[in-house]
């Protein structure tokens, strides 16, 4: 689960951690008495979404144009002029997509004197089943491009969960900044706090980009970008509380209403699969075949009638579905099961597009009957390969 940055660094605060003060708002109207509060002589507007790159994003509405969605402000009316422009306007950055997020709260925050911008993260690496940092000198940009770069430039390490945090990986974070004397001890405390705190509430991933030094020569975390792991989520309510749905997309939201593993892509072709690595594997093979999925989807092994229809009515609500791939392989699910489940479907929602399905294993034989039966323009497949040979076509136009 993903929050905001004004909800990450509130969170790091209580950790013990240098963040700004800053506030957050909904509407226009409050900026001002935020910006008051805050005092000046700078601040800074954010737009808040779940998504990275905003100060180099553009606004889809001319007014706030090329400005991006983190702006500088030397006035409070400067901070106001900015808050309309940016509330209720669609944020494009490299990590939103071409359709954007629309900017429905700002963190207005104090401005600070930066004098350099570095990089820290955190998080589970999955190859060593510990949790690693990445540090950079180089912050502020995207890291992507450094690593690409110049790989030389980023120190990666894991911190043994048997030990926990120990002095030394602070002292390695704070050569690997160049970071000497105070600055080299607020590194080390920095690095214990950041660790304590990503242990306690069970987080997947910590970005901090900027990690600054400032004028005066103090650390201060600028940026914050946290998820946390969703599997560990009910033991964190006041977490929980800081979810915005009003980010997520809208079928995954349904999707987890039926506990189904949905994620929605941008392709043409909606699938139905049981077991990740069969969905994976279907994902694989339809752009082999050189078409585009609009979904992962797993099912998962006891799926009910029930369960198999929401997932149905998910894929079909999706505008840009044109065709769809129903591939089982029955073991635990049975085919009858998935049968009645995409009847009941396609009985409520109708069926605008080609549907192909691939059944095999646990009754598969009643499956197909069912499928006959009900008399659905159903395009029948022998195997995956077939099955995916065929919806391609379909979507294509072809037979
Ligand atoms: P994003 O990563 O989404 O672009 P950031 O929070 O990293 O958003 O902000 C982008 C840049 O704006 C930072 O690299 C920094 O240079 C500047 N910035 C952000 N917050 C502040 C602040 N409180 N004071 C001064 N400059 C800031
Ligand atoms: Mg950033």
């Amino acid at each position: 689960m993903n929050i905001h940055e004004y909800q990450g660094k509130a969170v790091l605060k209580e950790f013990g951690l240098p963040v700004s003060r800053g506030k957050a708002i909904f509407s226009a109207d409050e900026a001002e008495a935020a910006a008051q509060e805050l005092g000046g002589p700078l601040w800074v507007v954010k737009s808040q979404i779940h998504a990275g790159g905003r100060g180099k994003g553009k606004f889809k509405e001319a007014a706030a144009g090329e400005k991006g969605g983190v702006r500088l402000a030397k006035s409070i009316d400067e901070v106001k002029e900015f808050a309309r422009q940016m509330l209720g306007n669609t944020l494009v950055t490299v990590q939103t997509g071409e359709a954007g997020k629309q900017v429905n709260r700002l963190y207005i925050e104090d401005g600070s004197d930066i004098d350099t911008e570095l990089y820290l993260s955190m998080l589970v690496d999955r190859a060593t089943g510990q949790v690693a940092f990445v540090v950079s000198t180089e912050g502020g940009m995207d890291i992507e491009q450094v690593a690409h770069d110049t790989p030389e430039k980023i120190l990666t390490f894991s911190v043994d969960p048997a030990t926990g945090v120990m002095p030394h990986h602070g002292r390695t974070v704070a050569k690997a900044l160049g970071l000497k004397g105070a600055l080299a001890k607020e590194a080390e405390d920095l690095v214990t706090k950041l660790y304590t705190a990503f242990i306690a509430k069970d987080m997947e991933m910590l970005e901090i980009n900027p990690l600054i030094i400032t004028k005066d020569q103090h650390l201060k975390c600028l940026d914050a970008k946290i998820s946390f792991d969703g599997n560990a989520l009910y033991r964190h309510p006041e977490i929980q509380e800081l979810r915005d749905i009003t980010e997520e997309d809208e079928k995954e939201i349904e999707a987890s209403k039926y506990d189904l593993a949905y994620i929605a892509l941008d392709g043409t072709i909606g699938c139905m699969v049981n077991g990740a690595g069969l969905a994976m594997a279907t994902l694989d093979i339809i752009k082999l075949y050189g078409e585009e999925p609009a979904n992962f989807l797993d099912v998962g092994g006891g799926a009910s009638e029930e369960k198999v229809t929401a997932a149905f009515k998910i894929i079909t609500a999706d505008p840009n579905v044109k065709g769809i791939l129903v591939n089982i392989f029955g073991g635990i699910m049975k085919c009858d099961v998935i049968a009645r489940g995409v009847i009941a479907a396609v009985k409520a929602v109708g069926l605008q597009v080609p549907l192909v399905v691939r059944l095999e294993g646990t009754n598969v034989e009643e499956g197909k009957q069912i499928i006959r039966d009900s008399g659905l323009n159903v395009i029948p497949a022998d195997d995956l390969d077939d099955a995916a040979q065929k919806i391609v076509n379909a979507v294509r136009g072809g037979k």
